[in-house]
């Protein structure tokens, strides 16, 4: 195989033989993958304690596992004389490789600069050229001046470029062609590490990691046992585990990076997987409430109540979430569905059929205002059929929380919408058997968990989460790999796609007309402002300065009819604002993003969201769903300077939610997926889930494959899988349990 061509590994004598112990670490020696990193030469105890402040390295496994940041393709090398005959217009990534004429550094008068030029000049049969870096005085003078003799062979790379008649180059590397004897780094793919300020300051340059890698790869790579049976590593198409570790760091091609990456992503997948599934085969052991599905009572007097029949997608998610509730492990499903699907009269419909088997429910919300609103819609549904239903918040009294909590403990109330206050140690539920949880990616699992804890008896309550951020498959895989998904797929037919654009800065005026003429048509306007830094305070500070001016300058005639509404408000203060809203007091109201969830007002047609650049695309499609409730045509005005934002550009293409997620993950990462969830799962190192999507189906195919053939993990083919996830998740597990 060519790496072991190239990096001959030492194996000790005979197949099995454990690695010999030495005395000293200075024998050049591996003692294992867990030895300390101070055990590999020149490393010692000062730069162990760097490197595990830095990097948390600590042993020599998570030192080889320090991979490198960037490539630098040295494939391409030319002659000198060729950059003196640099074509305007061309701009490429090559090397050169000569020998040193010259150095020099030239003292700056001033000793308070920092940054020194170092000059080098290089010759090759066809000429020669001079260089100049800047580099921190002190690094010049203890360093590049010593470093550099007449006479050494450089190799020295960087992207050329003709401007203004001369020629440029920057991103710059430059190595010794020889080090040690040793042809080095040119004529290949060369990695770069990062390394801190302390660790360079103590020698460690990206440099002498890669020579520390040199030395320290041919000794421990045999020690990287291969994980994975054959059979996965062939038909998933990966090369070994000690390969790509090598592979890694001194790649043979750029495409044989994506090789090695692939394994290690492969790695971590199968691991997440596996933890996965062993959560979820864990939780079908758990005994639930085998509901009775009966199309009579409340179900049914619902249905018959709504102004309006269920959309197909809604129906086919009902028969999906009954299945769940008829059988006797509990339901752990997620309910995706863009916003202004109708989830809510699903998750209600489900209450009812709980409340019709003599349970209770939860409704948890992530925020006041949306649990305020939840609580009043279901209660008008709920006003013919006779279902109790209360609210409980952080901001009610204490003699009203006081009377909610004997409702609750009492079996009075049927259905109990709340915020956070819901899972707090002093409430009592008489026999809660149900749970809906709006906007779950707002919730912890930690706080998901406390709530399911306070059901009752000996059986586990259904769960049905839901979210109106669509994630991505490939995302969902994971992030809910433990969960069942529906998918509400429609909005319902009446609806007009709200109609989305740009507004750029030069178009105030423009604008203005527009909102004014909505108004003089009776519509109503939110204007959103976005969170300036993470602090509230100044997220309040562009709201209340936007309000102020609207009132004085914008729309001075109006200035009566314009609200304010934030976070910082109380609940009965942000309440007053919402009624004079919802009741046609107000044409304008200016918000944060509280707005974001939750409000419902069909006479709202107009969103406007100002810098809106600095919204999520997730985030801006949720406030999008705020307007387009009601039968008129609807607009959301994206006020930005960055006319060409690609992800503006992607809100104003598509109205689908599920297109908007991908490109968010596209251009962002999944950081936004996450939210508080991760918690529960481990973090992805190698993961590009914007493109391994098939990455991801087999890794969690064979992983649940496994589960499904050993779940005990007796196979011999299956031990080493076994010890790795002990390794791996041993912190995660005794943490956590479903
Ligand atoms: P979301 O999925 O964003 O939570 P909601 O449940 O708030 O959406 O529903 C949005 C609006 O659509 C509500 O006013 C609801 O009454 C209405 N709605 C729900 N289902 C239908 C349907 N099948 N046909 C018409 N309107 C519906
Ligand atoms: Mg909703």
């Amino acid at each position: 195989m060519f790496t072991e061509k190239r990096f001959p590994t030492k194996r000790p004598a005979g197949k099995n033989t454990a690695p010999r112990q030495y005395k000293s670490y200075n024998v050049k020696s591996p003692l294992g993958l867990e030895a300390s990193v101070r055990h590999i030469k020149t490393i010692g105890p000062n730069r162990a304690t760097l490197l595990e402040r830095s990097y948390g390295i600590r042993t020599v496994r998570d030192f080889l596992y320090h991979f490198p940041y960037r490539y630098v393709d040295r494939t391409m090398t030319v002659k000198v004389a060729d950059l003196h005959r640099w074509k305007p217009g061309v701009v490429k990534y090559i090397t050169v490789a000569g020998r040193v004429e010259d150095v020099q550094c030239r003292a700056l008068r001033n000793r308070d600069i920092k940054m020194m030029p170092f000059e080098i000049t290089i010759s090759d049969r066809t000429g020669k050229f001079l260089f100049t870096f800047f580099r921190p005085r002190y690094i010049v003078e203890s360093f590049w001046m010593n470093h550099f003799r007449k006479g050494d062979l450089v190799a020295i790379s960087a992207r050329f470029e003709m401007v203004d008649g001369k020629l440029k180059y920057n991103d710059i590397t430059y190595d010794r062609l020889f080090e040690g004897g040793m042809q080095f780094s040119t004529g290949g793919i060369i990695p770069l590490y990062s390394s801190t300020q302390q660790l360079q300051d103590k020698g460690m340059w990206s440099s002498n990691f890669r020579m520390l890698m040199r030395k320290v790869i041919p000794e421990y790579l045999y020690l990287f046992d291969e994980i994975f049976p054959s059979d996965i590593l062939r038909r998933n198409n990966l090369i070994l585990l000690s390969q790509a570790i090598q592979e890694m760091h001194f790649p043979i091609s750029m495409d044989s990076i994506g090789r090695a990456h692939a394994r290690l992503a492969f790695e971590e997948l199968f691991f997440t997987e596996l933890l996965l599934g062993m959560r979820k085969k864990k939780s079908l052991a758990i005994k639930g409430i085998p509901f009775k599905i009966k199309r009579t009572g409340f179900p049914k007097k619902l249905l018959s109540s709504l102004p309006f029949a269920l959309t197909e997608s809604q129906e086919n998610v009902l028969r999906e979430i009954m299945e769940d509730m008829k059988s006797e492990t509990p339901m752990n499903r997620l309910l995706q569905g863009d916003v202004g699907s109708g989830k809510t009269v699903v998750a209600l419909y489900a209450m009812l059929t709980a409340v019709e088997n003599e349970y209770q429910c939860a409704f948890m919300a992530p925020t006041e205002i949306l649990a305020e609103q939840h609580y009043k819609l279901l209660k008008l549904w709920l006003d013919e059929l006779n279902v109790e239903i209360t609210l409980l918040t952080g901001s009610q009294t204490q003699t009203e929380r006081a009377e909610k909590l004997e409702q609750i403990v009492s079996g009075k109330a049927q259905i109990i919408v709340g915020t956070h206050a819901l899972f707090q140690e002093k409430v009592a539920f008489a026999k809660l058997g149900f749970i809906v949880i709006d906007e779950q990616h707002r919730f912890g699992v930690m706080q998901r968990m406390k709530l399911k804890e306070k059901a009752a008896g000996e059986l586990a309550p259904d769960i049905l989460l839901m979210s109106a951020t669509p994630i991505p498959r490939t995302l969902a895989m994971t992030v809910y790999g433990d969960m069942d998904v529906s998918t509400i797929t429609e909005l319902p037919k009446d609806r007009k796609p709200v109609i989305t654009k740009i507004v750029a800065r030069d178009k105030s005026k423009e604008l203005k007309e527009f909102l004014v003429s909505q108004i003089k048509h009776g519509k109503q306007i939110y204007i959103v402002y976005p969170l300036i830094e993470e602090s509230e305070k100044s997220d309040l500070r562009a709201a209340v300065d936007g309000y102020e001016k609207m009132r004085s300058e914008t729309f001075a005639e109006l200035k009566d009819r314009i609200g304010l509404l934030h976070g910082k408000m109380t609940s009965e203060q942000k309440d007053a604002v919402m009624e004079q809203f919802k009741n046609k007091k107000l044409d304008i109201l200016v918000s944060t993003t509280v707005i974001e969830v939750g409000i419902d007002i069909p006479n709202a047609t107009v969103i406007v969201i100002v810098n809106a650049e600095r919204f999520g695309l997730a985030q801006i499609h949720q406030l999008r769903g705020r307007v387009g409730r009601g039968t008129e045509q609807s607009y959301c005005l994206l006020r930005t300077e960055d006319e060409a934002n690609q992800r503006l550009i992607a809100v104003v293409r598509t109205n689908n939610g599920f297109e908007i997620a991908e490109e968010d993950l596209r251009l962002r990462g999944p950081g936004d997926f996450f939210g508080t969830r991760q918690s529960g799962l481990p973090e992805f190192r190698f993961v590009n889930f914007a493109e391994d999507k098939v990455l991801i189906e087999q890794a969690r195919e064979e992983a649940f494959a496994i589960l499904e053939e050993d779940p005990q993990f007796i196979f011999p083919e299956h031990q080493k899988i076994r010890l790795e996830f002990e390794r791996k998740y041993k912190k995660l597990l005794d943490t956590s349990s479903t």
